[in-house]
């Protein structure tokens, strides 16, 4: 029985070893979630990095770990500190994150990373060919990986290849700037199709096909030697049925006294009963806008004053990449940020921002959704941003205001949020005044819409539209041929 096999950089499960035994456990996010029915269920393999690099793994562990990789229909590529920093942390992160989310002057272009990108990618391609049968399609994800699509199909053109992009992909003029323009797009092309979130990106990676490689593009097809490749906008959704089930869950829970956050979250709404919550959410990123949302949160206080103990600003930074030196000076930036606005702000019985530097566990967040009147969501550049989706999700009596980023990917989906510029501050902070002020009514409308668009368009139907599509160009490939 053929079978179609994953890639993507970190495989969908946690290996701890603990007293020198190994314990795994699959991994609940989002993109597993969606490729459940592509992986477990369809007899899959997915193809990846267990999170341990060669020199953390002990020899005599080795076995074991292989085995617990093994269990759960997953095959680990194994990869040295040394592939790590020049892979994952140099060329992914300090070139192509910051070059395709519009950041240009942060990209690092280091011949030694590339060097080492590319053979990271070979060894993923290793591993592949390895586990491949005839028959077999093979579905490739992500920044990190984008010239395995070619490596694979240099050694078997027979087989099915899809990539999808999980982050922007930028318009020709920024991506021409990249030395290794050429490599990275005949890398993409090996594959038959390839998926964005948006249009746009779509559109930009086309743009880029046609002027840097001359190659024939009418709409969304390239002509590729004796191959047609296809290009589609597949927007990733969320698992909606699970934010929805846990926030209705928790809406009927008595017992509320079980987490910190919801004892403090409780101690608020007795000191201040009218106060309202306002929500941010995102990895510590440059890309995600932090530093602008704070000051737009200042910048509000200052003109509306009689907002004083009014509201609340609660603010989950997800530590994320802290060994890359631009990760560091925006965290100095974002707490010195929050220390000025506190220091500014605060009465007695009041503290404008909360300010959590972690990682929450599911149920925490879902509490933080639920208990936060409006999400003040404002990337400079996001590939499609789920948090807004999911905050979306868990409003079970769809009260609640998203006030979202025109940057984001989402926003095409989300017509009915409130939609801004994350660079013009004094929209920002009239904008949360606004959503603060909103008739109840009014969020229910908008609300309404947008969860049934989620509901309907969720992570499995995401997966299931690419393998569909997927399966029909190869069909047309072998027509054409
Ligand atoms: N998230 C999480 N733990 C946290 C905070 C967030 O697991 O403490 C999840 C959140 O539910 C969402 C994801 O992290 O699914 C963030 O995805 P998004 O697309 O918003 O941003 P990314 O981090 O991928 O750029």
């Amino acid at each position: 029985m053929s079978k179609t096999i994953i890639v993507s950089n970190r495989l969908p499960l946690q290996l701890s070893i603990e007293n020198d035994q190994v314990s795994s456990h699959p991994s609940v996010g989002g993109l597993a979630t969606g490729l459940k029915s592509v992986h477990r269920d369809n007899n899959g393999l997915w193809i990846g990095w267990t999170g341990l690099t060669k020199e953390e793994t002990p020899d005599h562990l080795k076995s074991e770990i292989q085995q617990a990789v093994t269990n759960q229909q997953c095959a680990a590529v194994e990869l040295t500190q040394r592939d790590m920093d020049g892979f994952y942390y140099g060329f992914s992160n300090r070139t192509i994150w910051p070059l395709f989310h519009y950041f240009m002057e942060y990209a690092e272009f280091d011949d030694e990373n590339w060097e080492i990108y590319k053979s990271v990618n070979q060894k993923f391609a290793q591993v592949v060919l390895e586990n491949l049968e005839d028959g077999d399609t093979v579905w490739v994800h992500d920044y990190q990986l984008m010239l395995l699509p070619q490596m694979i199909k240099e050694q078997r053109p027979d087989v099915s290849i899809g990539f999808f992009l999980h982050i922007p992909f930028p318009s020709y003029e920024v991506f021409r700037t990249l030395p290794w323009r050429e490599q990275l797009l005949n890398g993409l092309l090996g594959a038959d199709l390839l998926g964005f979130h948006t249009y746009d990106y779509e559109r930009h990676f086309l743009s880029s096909v046609s002027r840097i490689l001359g190659h024939e593009v009418s709409f969304n097809e390239i002509t590729f030697k004796d191959r047609l490749i296809k290009v589609d906008s597949f927007p990733m959704g969320i698992d909606y049925e699970k934010f929805s089930a846990s926030a209705k869950a928790n809406y009927q829970q008595t017992d509320k006294t079980q987490s910190e956050l919801q004892r403090r979250l409780d101690l608020h709404a007795t000191a201040t009963p009218d106060a309202k919550m306002i929500l941010s959410i995102d990895r510590l990123d440059y890309t995600k806008g932090i530093a602008n949302r704070l000051r737009a949160f200042e910048h509000f206080l200052e003109k509306y004053p009689h907002y004083s103990e009014k509201v609340r600003l609660v603010m989950l930074a997800v530590p994320s990449r802290s060994n890359v030196p631009q990760y560091q000076v925006l965290k100095k930036e974002i707490d010195e940020l929050v220390g000025r606005i506190n220091g500014k702000f605060s009465t007695v019985s009041w503290t404008p921002v909360w300010y959590f530097y972690r990682s929450m566990p599911f149920e925490n967040l879902i509490d933080l959704y639920t208990s936060c009147d409006v999400a003040l969501i404002t990337p400079i550049r996001d590939g499609m941003n789920l948090v807004a989706k999911e905050y979306v999700a868990t409003r079970i009596d769809r009260t609640g205001v998203l006030i979202l980023s025109e940057m984001a990917g989402a926003a095409k989906e989300m017509n009915e949020a409130l939609l801004i510029n994350p660079n013009n501050i004094n929209l920002i902070a009239d904008t949360i005044k606004e959503a603060l002020e909103m008739p109840v009514e009014e969020q229910k409308k908008r609300n309404k819409f947008m969860q049934s668009r989620l509901k309907r368009y969720n992570v499995e139907k995401w997966a299931s539209d690419f393998m569909v599509k997927l399966d029909a160009v190869k069909g047309n490939q072998t027509v054409v041929k």
